[in-house]
């Protein structure tokens, strides 16, 4: 080891190498400062008195699998020209860190192969360790987003854990990047978000979400000129919900036992969109075998595959004129489900044609949303909230190992 090793191979510049020994495994060279180098740590005054050392040790980049440490008495100055008494500054490490700020981008670039465990074992380090570098560097890269250009959004919430519970989550559709992660899915777990958003001046144009009412109320509460858009996927999923209500209920009415057994069958043929539908199971015969016998479910059947239409008329006065028609027939269907269900799209009326003018839907959140599910099983999502927020801030851009 030499002074200009320690310099070209550890970054450690400005010290000047004293020696190394060999203890239970691990490397530790010992350095010191270079007298020149010794200044005020708050005027850079080099006219300073002596108070003292403190002997400290950093971890350092392993060589070769093997921990190594470097051993450094810190000068305590007082200043002459400013009257400060400090210890003066380390120029590789952070004084508050037991590493070395190599270390520490060492340790960020495994991480984007290897998870927090992986990287704990491989340095020989604590866990904890290695999720506060990966905290600390998540905070300064997506703790404070940029908002100020941020006009399209996408709002869905995704249930976490077992029970009942939500995040809320927000991303910036221009770019996919998410840009607010809250607990829980009331109105309220969004305000701090606005808030951000009003300090940043961005000029909201329209947010997608699901019909769900506290985002809805949160959106027209703090930006009224913003416009909603009710997506797509969410309302089609929304029906084949109402469907499968509708085809149990008339499964338990069938009285005979044939009807029965035609219509148990035919569950998840029905929320299939006909062109998935599989010749060889015979499938689409046997949808059209129960659909032949119930007409209620038939007509629930038909308008839900007309219902996708509602996003694929030529423009908007088209697609007003086809919600209307398909409202229509749904209340002269006589069927409740799909009464109620016209009248659910009728309150939401403005919100399903803004699509013509803000073609966004939540469906890239649905990506984001898988990559959650997994993060969700690590035990940190819980344990430290906060890092699970800036973990799902960084999905889009990180390639950091999902698992910790
Ligand atoms: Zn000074």
């Amino acid at each position: 080891m030499s002074t200009s090793l320690l310099y070209q191979s550890f970054g450690v510049r400005g010290y000047r190498y004293v020696g190394t020994r060999f203890e239970g495994g691990r490397t530790i060279f010992r350095v010191e400062q270079e007298s020149k180098t010794v200044c005020c740590p708050q005027c850079r005054s080099g006219n300073v008195i002596r108070r003292g050392q403190w002997v400290r040790e950093f971890r350092m980049v392993p060589i070769g699998g093997k921990p190594v440490l470097l051993v450094l008495p810190i000068q305590r100055v007082e200043c002459r020209s400013c009257g400060a008494v400090r210890q003066v500054k380390v120029a590789f490490a952070d004084v508050r860190r037991s590493y070395t700020r190599a270390f520490e981008r060492y340790a960020l670039d495994l991480s984007k192969r290897m998870t927090i465990k992986d990287v704990a074992h491989h340095l020989g380090i604590s866990w904890d360790v290695i999720k506060d570098i990966q905290k600390r560097h998540l905070t300064r890269r997506f703790g404070k987003p940029k908002l100020k250009r941020l006009s399209l959004l996408a709002i869905d919430e995704i249930s976490i854990g077992h029970g009942q519970r939500y995040l809320t989550v927000v991303l910036n559709l221009s770019n996919g990047a998410v840009v607010f992660v809250g607990e829980g899915r009331g109105s309220w777990v969004l305000d701090p978000f606005w808030r951000q958003l009003k300090q940043a001046h961005a000029t909201l144009e329209a947010v997608a979400m699901d019909m769900w009412p506290a985002y809805i109320a949160a959106v027209q509460t703090h930006f009224p000129g913003a416009a909603i858009v009710f997506d797509r996927f969410h309302v089609v999923k929304l029906f084949n919900e109402k469907l499968s209500d509708l085809r149990r209920e008339l499964q338990r009415e069938a009285t005979d036992v044939l009807h029965k057994k035609v219509m148990k069958g035919t569950r998840w043929l029905l929320l299939k969109n006909p062109e998935n539908l599989d010749e060889h199971r015979n499938e689409r015969a046997r949808l059209e075998e129960a659909l032949r016998l119930n007409q209620p479910l038939a007509t629930a059947y038909y308008l839900k595959e007309d219902l996708r239409q509602l996003w694929e008329q030529a423009d908007k006065p088209a697609a007003g004129a086809f919600l209307d028609d398909w409202m229509a027939r749904a209340q002269a269907s006589g069927v409740r489900m799909l009464k109620d269900f016209a009248k659910t799209l009728a309150g939401h009326r403005s919100g399903l044609l803004a699509y013509y003018d803000y073609p966004i839907s939540t469906g890239p959140l649905e990506g984001t949303n898988t990559k959650i599910k997994v993060l969700q099983h690590q035990a940190y999502g819980f344990r430290d909230i906060e890092f699970f927020k800036l973990k799902i801030k960084g999905l889009h851009e990180t390639k950091y190992a999902l698992v910790g």
